[in-house]
């Protein structure tokens, strides 16, 4: 799979996909991450890629100019499954979503910065538009650094034991059951002996047991 991520900072994801399973994805060539900067497809002399508002108001807004010159370009050397604008008001992610893209060959994240995009943008090149929450942060790097995580982790094989990704919560809409690693008893802490029992049909059992717990506790909303 690539993702092809666009944006007004490049640097911030100089570091951020070099550790632990992103790093091992890419240098396995499961994934492949390229990151462009808008800046480079400014056409003006200072090199500039946002202005004011129409209609006036607080916030620059980044220019359509330099973006479609850049996904144009890109869409000539690949068709895109998805080109992606990271927006507080798109749809909100979720697991189903992640599981959804991680199946696509080629998409774009288009992150926003200042007041956000020119809106035409939209209309010419973007085909869904995704929040990671309702709030809202400076830049879509964040959440298009979480969106690429999120996804990567769900490539086949990129994660080395297939069941582990599968056994994460709001995957089957259940929350992960509880964990635990040795000792086997800290301070009086002890851990629940069936996981100690070797019955692997029974810890399985439990662990189901557990999941569907805690999901009706924290959030029945999944289970309906
Ligand atoms: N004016 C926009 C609004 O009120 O909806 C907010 C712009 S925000 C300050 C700048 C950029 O950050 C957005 O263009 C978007 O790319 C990104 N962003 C901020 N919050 C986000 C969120 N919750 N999910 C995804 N992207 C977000």
């Amino acid at each position: 799979m690539r993702i092809d991520i666009i944006t007004i900072f490049p640097d911030f994801f100089k570091h951020i996909f070099n550790y632990s399973i992103l790093k091992r994805a890419q240098e396995e060539e499961k994934i492949t991450l390229a990151i462009h900067n808008i800046r480079d497809y400014s056409t003006n002399k200072q090199k500039s890629i946002d202005d004011y508002q129409f209609g006036g108001g607080a916030g620059m807004v980044i220019k359509i100019e330099p973006i479609d010159i850049l996904i144009s370009k890109l869409k000539k050397d690949r068709e895109y499954d998805e080109i992606i604008y990271l927006s507080p008001d798109g749809e909100t992610l979720n697991q189903n979503i992640c599981n959804h893209l991680s199946m696509h060959e080629n998409i774009i994240l288009l992150c926003g910065h200042y007041k956000g995009i020119d809106e035409r943008i939209k209309e010419l090149h973007i085909t869904k538009e995704i929040s990671i929450g309702d709030y809202v942060l400076t830049g879509g790097e964040m959440p298009a650094a979480i969106l690429t995580d999120a996804i990567t982790r769900l490539i086949p094989g990129v994660i080395n034991d297939e069941t582990s990704a599968l056994t994460d919560s709001f995957q089957d809409n259940l929350l992960a059951p509880p964990i635990y690693t040795r000792p086997a008893n800290y301070k009086g802490l002890t851990v629940p002996d069936i996981l100690l029992s070797g019955n692997e049909k029974l810890i399985s059992q439990w662990r189901e047991e557990q999941s569907f717990k805690k999901t009706q506790k924290r959030r029945p909303d999944l289970l309906k």
